[in-house]
Formats: C-alpha cells, structure tokens, sequence
C-alpha cells in the first residue's frame, strides 16, 4: 500500500503554491493523497506568520496530531509529523522544543531538501530541523500536483525588497529572487499543453518583478509576452505594489486581451501620516491617480484592496481619510484587517500608540458596510449583462450550482450542467461560457444557464471524469521547470 499523506495549509496563495510543490514532491517519492489526517502516514502543515493566532493555530494542531501520532503507534503504525513555511523559518528549533513529536521542520528556502529531510528523519531519535537564510533553488523547480486541470498557479518571484512596518515576509522570504523569463515562459507553455487555460502569476512583489535580474521591472514585457501564448485563456497576478504599478504595465494589460482586466491594489490607508509609518512608499494622491489611470486605459477593471483598520497611531482624521479614499474608489472587493501586531515587526514595537481594541472595531464597524456597499453595487451593475465566465468548481453552498470567475474575478454561480449518468456534461469546470448575469449579492452574483459554451480541452477531460464517475478534481503532477541550479548567493544587508 503508497504511504498516504495529507498537506495542511495556511495562508497565502505563495503557500497554496508551494504546497502543490511539496506535493509533488511526495508523490514522486511515491506517496498518495488522502483528505483525512487521520488515515496520513505523513501529515505536513505549511505555515503562515501573517495573523497573531498564527503560533496558536500551529501549535493547536501540532497538539492534535500528538494524539493521532499516539493512537496509530498503540495500533503499530506511525505517523511522519513535517512542518514548513513562513512560521517554521520564523521559529525554527522553538517548533521542535514546543512539540518534541514532530519528525521534520524546514523553512521557506528549502523545501528542495524534503526528501533528504525525511530520509534523516526514519533514522533519527530528534526532530530533524534545517533553515537556510536564502533560497537556493526556486520551488518551480519541483514538481507540482494539481487539484483542477484548468488552472495553475506560477510563481514568478519570491521574497520582497520593500519593508512594510507591518509586514515580517521579508524577514521570512527574504529579498526578491526574480526566475528567468524564459523559465517562466517555458512552464507555462507546457501547463497549457497540459490543458491549462488560467494561470496566476505569484509574487510577493509581482509588479517589481525582474529588477533583481535587470535593474528594471520587466513586468509588462512578461505580461505581453505571455499573450503570444496559444491556448493561455487567462492571466492573472498577485500580489502588486501601488508603487511599482507603471503606465507601462497598464498599457501592457490594457493592449494583451489574455491578461484579465482585475487588480489587487493594496491600499492599507488612506492616511498619509499612516502611509509613512507603515513604510508603504506612495501616498494617497498617488494612489488614486493611479485608480483614475487604471479606469482610463481598463474601463471594465475590477479593483480589489487590502485595508488595516487601527495601525499603531491612527486617529480619528487619519481613519475618515481612509474612508474617503474607500469612497472615492468604490472597490468591488476589500479586504479589510483589524491592525494585529506581529512580533518582530517595526509597528509590533510600538506597544505605546496602540489603539484601543475597542476604538478599534467601533472604526471597523463603520469600513466594513461602506465596503459592502460598494461591492453589491459594483455586483449589481452587472446584472442584465452577458458575461464570460470560466466554470471553475461546484458551488460549495449549492450542489445545483456551479462556481465560476468573470474576467474581472467576480464570483458568479451559475445552473449546473444537467447530469445525465454516464454522458459527459454539455460544460464543466474549465470550459468557458457566456451567461446572462440575472442577480447580485455583496460579494456573488447568480446568472442563468449558459447562452455559449467554448469547450477547453481541460473542460472536456474533466467533463469525461465526471461521466466515468471520478469526479472534477484531478491529482496531476507536472514535472518541475528550471533544473535545480543553484542561485548564486547575494550578501544580505548588514543587519
Ligand atoms: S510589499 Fe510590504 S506587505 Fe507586501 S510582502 Fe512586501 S513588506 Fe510585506
């Protein structure tokens, strides 16, 4: 019988992508998935350093799965316990002093080196912890396991040069490491010979990306190119920085009809005294001339944002700021944080401006309905409207429904194909359709059945599986771009 695992995931898309790799990896060493912790012979948590609760989460499970561990060694089996991700590299031996039961701790820099790890791990009497300071190999080097066959995520860069107060990733990432483009462009033609038609481009600093390489963003230039790519349906990015946003990447997006008309753009404030604490190098005239440019050359753009509520210092004048740039933009989606400090970031540090919690939600209480007004009124512009969609999953909430994406990313459901047992379904998660948009809610609309149907080849495959019984998800490994060459090292700032 393959050893079984099942991989735990926290945080950002970067981990959802680097998970896929982890499990790529694993089924190379001839392990198979299973959604159920407690059949996994090995059971490998990637972590997230992000949120406060973050240590709680981690050591909360790593506390349930002692018990798990147990019980299967009382019933002569074992259980492989493996910890990566951002809060391994943050605390690193603390994890296997705190829970002495876990076989394996690596960081965010080498997850490469899993095999090796657990081959050292069958042996040892100790956790087996290793941590590198800076990449060596690229992750897209490893190979990949993938949950839909339509859509890929492809990480273009890793770590951040810029140092948000608020923000510990550069700590945990490191500075950018930028991949060649022709490394990029050789994995995503053959995701798409895979039947790929989505991909989204993953960075901390997406925008930024070639710099290192370069001396200069190359962002656009990658953008275009990947619009020569047949078969590439859609393109998408996260996670931009307002500052590196260019008039060359927006004419990039607006001239490559493949690149989706959707951006992410962090706001955090609208405060420029908080801007400046936060260390977020634009201002909040500039961000909005920004938003005023990207409507001018993407009339159809869909703008999401991140927004802090309560950043150490905040007052009152600095929060109605926020509010008025929230209301001058009208975003269609916002995600919206209670300020939480992370230790070992500068604004942790200011323990003495803290906001009450209390001022805090009062101040969130009033962001949050502005935001959800807006995004049910930029729903509701699009209803009566023909939209293309790309059929992504059943509905989670409706088994009559199907889940599917705009090309401005907004989430619209639709009527599920009629089942006819045995028949492959007239559209699939993958296909493309066009559909009438009918209702809107906050942050989903409803449309009606489908008026066209553009058959993909990753649509038609997963339709086949459906028909034979095996479900829309797929477990396909793809092998990994870029042969593990090692990076040369760069000297990290003094301190
Ligand atoms: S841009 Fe700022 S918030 Fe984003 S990853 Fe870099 S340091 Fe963190």
């Amino acid at each position: 019988m393959p050893r079984r695992y099942h991989i735990r995931t926290f945080g950002c898309q970067m981990n959802e992508h680097d998970s896929g790799r982890a499990a790529g990896v694993l089924e190379s060493l001839g392990y198979r998935a299973t959604s159920s912790p407690e059949d996994a012979d090995l059971v490998l948590l990637n972590t997230c350093a992000v949120r406060e609760n973050a240590d709680n989460k981690l050591y909360g499970t790593l506390g349930h799965l002692k018990s798990t561990k147990d019980a299967r060694q009382a019933a002569g089996q074992d259980l492989t316990i493996v910890v990566g991700g951002c809060l391994a590299q943050k605390d690193g031996v603390t994890v296997a002093e705190r829970a002495p039961w876990v076989d394996v701790v690596y960081g965010t820099h080498n997850l490469p080196a899993l095999p090796a790890l657990l081959a050292e791990a069958d042996s040892a009497e100790l956790p087996v912890v290793e941590l590198i300071e800076q990449l060596e190999t690229f992750p897209s080097a490893l190979p990949a396991k993938r949950e839909v066959r339509h859509h890929a995520w492809v990480s273009i860069s890793v770590g951040c040069d810029n140092s948000c107060t608020f923000c510990i990733v550069p700590r945990l990432r490191g500075g950018e490491r930028s991949r060649r483009p022709g490394e990029i462009i050789h994995e995503i033609r053959q995701l798409v010979e895979d039947g790929v038609v989505e991909v989204t481009l993953l960075g901390q600093n997406v925008n930024s990306y070639g710099r290192d390489l370069f001396g200069a963003s190359r962002f656009a230039e990658l953008l275009r190119e990947l619009g020569a790519i047949d078969g590439l349906e859609r393109v998408r990015f996260t996670s931009p920085h307002p500052r590196d946003f260019t008039e060359e990447v927006l004419e990039a997006m607006a001239e490559t009809p493949n690149v989706m008309p959707h951006l992410h753009l962090p706001l955090q404030s609208g405060s420029d005294r908080i801007l400046r604490l936060m260390r977020r190098s634009y201002r909040r005239r500039r961000y909005l001339r920004l938003v005023e440019r990207t409507r001018q050359l993407l009339p159809d753009a869909a703008l999401s944002t991140d927004i802090i509520v309560g950043f150490p210092g905040e007052t009152e004048a600095d929060f109605e700021a926020t509010l008025e740039v929230v209301d001058a933009v009208r975003f269609d989606q916002a995600f919206t944080f209670q300020y939480s400090p992370r230790p070992g970031t500068p604004a942790a540090a200011l323990v003495e401006a803290f906001v009450p919690p209390e001022v805090v939600a009062e101040r969130y209480g009033r962001l949050e309905p502005m935001v959800r007004a807006h995004s049910l009124a930029r729903h509701q512009a699009l209803v009566g409207t023909a939209q293309e969609l790309l059929i992504e999953s059943p509905s989670k909430s409706d088994v009559r429904r199907w889940s599917a994406r705009t090309r401005g990313n907004h989430l619209v459901h639709l009527p599920a194909a009629p089942d006819t047992p045995g028949e492959p379904p007239a559209y699939a998660p993958g296909d493309l359709v066009v559909a009438e948009v009918l209702e809107a809610a906050t942050n989903y609309a409803l449309a009606a059945a489908p008026e066209q149907v553009r058959h993909t080849a990753a649509g038609r495959a997963t339709a086949r599986a459906m028909a034979a019984g095996d479900g829309w998800r797929t477990a396909t490994v793809t092998p990994g771009v870029g042969a593990a060459r090692p990076l040369p090292i760069v000297a990290t700032p003094a301190g």
